[in-house]
């Protein structure tokens, strides 16, 4: 293996502490806690381990913690008046709503709901034309943390190629969007794109999100390119030991690993950086709000 790899646990706990530090310094000099209200509606397990996570990150970078668990039936009706209740509370300065959400409930609707100035995930739809047309805008966390990482590891990235397979609404565009912010030049890849091998050996960045196994191959990419793995699959590994399994991305990491200048493993990279960018995002909206500088380094 010659890539380096690119520690994404370490590099969450370095922009925690960051937050953390500024968090201390809005408290002395300013007497002010950002705030970050996470709505859960119903009790998908997968959903309760993230927002159980969230919460405690949350209080131990120094920061307000408020969690609304809703039923599982909760009409739209009452989940919007819990939004309109935190969009006006002050001391509430980002506000998420886990999903997915019961089939029942217009995701669209509930999300537009939210404040875009506390939308902290940065999936209202005012959020995302601003960040398409260049504007300050509140950035989806998991792309936010894959530009951290690709800005820690080449400085300016100007002038390279990126490939992004994938086209999500939450990780696809919005990760296209930043990098051309950037100056990259960008392909957005998808299930339809002819011959995608040959489109991914073009990059000198790859980002993979798919949501496919181990898709991205090792002769697919360019030698020295920079891979980042924002897949996130759970495979059976009996080797483990019954009922047992085991993460993998969506790259296939070993063979990539001895072509690329520098990888994201899978668990350990992209991951631990999401929930980090949620607490930077929390306190620029708490900067924003509050009419201080940006936390320099946090945000887009
Ligand atoms: P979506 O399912 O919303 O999007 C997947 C994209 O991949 C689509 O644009 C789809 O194309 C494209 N695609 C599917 N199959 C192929 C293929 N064979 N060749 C090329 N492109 C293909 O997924 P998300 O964007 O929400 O998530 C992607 C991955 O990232 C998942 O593994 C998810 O678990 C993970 N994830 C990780 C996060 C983290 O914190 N690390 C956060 C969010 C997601 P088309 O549009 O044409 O259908």
């Amino acid at each position: 293996m010659n890539a380096q790899v690119i520690d994404g646990k370490a590099f969450a706990a370095k922009v925690r502490a960051q937050v953390a530090e500024h968090v201390g310094r809005l408290k002395a000099e300013h007497d002010l806690t950002p705030g970050l209200a996470v709505v859960l509606v119903g009790a998908d397990p997968a959903s309760e381990v993230y927002v159980r996570s969230k919460g405690k990150m949350t209080v131990e970078v120094g920061m307000k913690s408020v969690e609304h668990r809703l039923e599982a039936d909760t009409s739209e009706e009452d989940l919007l008046a819990v939004i309109k209740s935190l969009n006006e509370d002050p001391s509430i300065h980002g506000i998420l709503v886990q999903l997915p959400l019961p089939k029942h409930l217009n995701e669209d609707l509930v999300i537009n709901s939210i404040d875009p100035a506390k939308d902290v995930d940065g999936f209202h739809i005012s959020n995302v034309g601003l960040l398409g047309t260049g504007q300050k805008s509140m950035v989806p966390c998991t792309p936010l943390g894959c530009l951290m990482m690709l800005r820690d590891h080449h400085g300016s990235l100007s002038g390279l190629n990126a490939v992004v397979v994938g086209r999500s609404n939450i990780v696809g565009k919005p990760m296209a969007q930043l990098l051309l912010g950037d100056s990259c030049t960008v392909t957005i890849a998808h299930s339809r794109t002819k011959d995608l091998p040959d489109v991914v050996r073009g990059a000198d960045i790859v980002v993979a999100a798919v949501g496919r196994p181990e898709m991205v191959l090792g002769d697919w990419i360019k030698p020295g390119a920079t891979v980042i793995d924002v897949g996130i699959n759970r495979l059976d590994a009996p080797e483990k030991g019954e009922g047992k399994t085991r993460l993998v991305g969506d790259v296939h990491y070993e063979s990539a690993a001895a072509v690329a200048g520098a990888i994201t493993p899978v668990p350990g990279g992209v991951g631990p950086m999401t929930i980090a960018c949620l607490l930077a995002n929390t306190l620029t909206a708490c900067c924003r709000a509050n009419e201080l500088g940006e936390p320099e380094g946090l945000t887009a």
